[in-house]
C-alpha cells in the first residue's frame, strides 16, 4: 500500500515553538507508555479547548467571530492530522456510525481522497472539494471526534471564507490567528514525536490517511 498523501513536503513544515516541542515529547512519553493513540489524540484536544478557553480573555479575537452552525465554508480544503487522530476518527466511526451510513462515508472519503492526490494545498482550495463528514445542513459528521486543526478555524469574517474556500481566492480568509497557531504546533509537534518514536511521518492529510486505515482495517477484516 502507498503511504497517504500529505499536504506539505516534509520540508515544507515550519519549526516547533515551545508548544510544538512540549507536544512533541509527550508524544514520545505516550508512545513509549503503550498508551492508546486514541487516547493520545484525547489529550490533544483536551489541551487545544483549554488553550482556546484561556485565550478567550487573554487574548480575543480582534472581532467577534463570525462561526456559526450550517457555515461551512472552511470545510472545503485539505486538513493535516496525526495518526492518534485518525485513529479516534476511524474508532468513532466504527462505535457511533451505523453500518450503511459508515460504508457511504467511506467511499466518500476514498472519494474526496482521489480527487485530491496530488494538489497541492492550494490546488485543492481552488478546486474546493468538500470535505467527505460535511453533512447537508453544513454540520460536521464527526464533530465530537473531528481534527485539531478544524476545532481551531475560527473566523471573524464568513464573507472573506467563502471567498478563500469556495470562491477561488485562496489566503484571503480573515481568522482568529492564535487558537489555529496553537493547534498547528500541537499536530506538528505530534507528528514529529512519532516520527521519533516510529521512523514513520506522523501527519497526513484527512482523506488520504482515513483512505489508508479503511484500506487496512477493511482489508484485514475481509482477509
Ligand atoms: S472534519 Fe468536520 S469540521 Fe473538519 S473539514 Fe470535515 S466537515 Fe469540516
Amino acid at each position: 500500500m502507498a503511504p497517504p498523501a500529505t499536504s506539505a513536503a516534509e520540508d515544507d513544515l515550519p519549526p516547533l515553538d515551545r508548544t510544538g516541542e512540549a507536544a512533541r515529547d509527550a508524544m514520545v512519553s505516550d508512545f513509549l507508555a503503550g498508551l492508546d493513540p486514541k487516547e493520545t489524540a484525547r489529550r490533544l484536544i483536551a489541551e487545544l479547548e483549554a488553550e482556546v478557553a484561556r485565550l478567550e480573555s487573554a487574548a480575543p479575537p480582534p472581532k467577534p467571530l463570525a462561526c456559526k452552525a450550517g457555515c461551512a465554508w472552511c470545510c472545503h480544503q485539505g486538513v493535516d492530522v496525526t495518526l492518534p487522530e485518525a485513529s479516534l476518527i476511524a474508532a468513532w466511526l466504527d462505535k457511533s456510525v451505523p453500518p450503511a451510513e459508515r460504508r457511504r462515508l467511506v467511499a466518500a472519503v476514498r472519494d474526496v481522497a482521489a480527487r485530491s492526490r496530488g494538489l497541492t494545498p492550494v490546488e485543492r482550495q481552488r478546486a474546493a472539494i468538500p470535505c467527505a463528514f460535511l453533512k447537508a445542513d453544513g454540520a460536521c459528521g464527526i464533530y465530537a471526534v473531528r481534527p485539531l486543526l478544524c476545532r481551531a478555524a475560527l473566523a471573524t469574517d464568513a464573507e472573506r471564507c467563502r471567498r478563500a474556500f469556495v470562491g477561488g481566492e485562496p489566503g484571503t480568509e480573515e481568522t482568529w490567528r492564535e487558537p489555529a497557531a496553537h493547534a498547528k504546533q500541537l499536530v506538528l509537534g505530534t507528528a514529529a514525536g512519532y516520527r521519533l518514536a516510529t521512523g514513520s511521518r506522523g501527519v497526513y492529510e484527512l482523506h488520504a490517511l482515513l483512505a489508508a486505515v479503511f484500506d487496512k482495517v477493511d482489508g484485514a477484516a475481509g482477509a
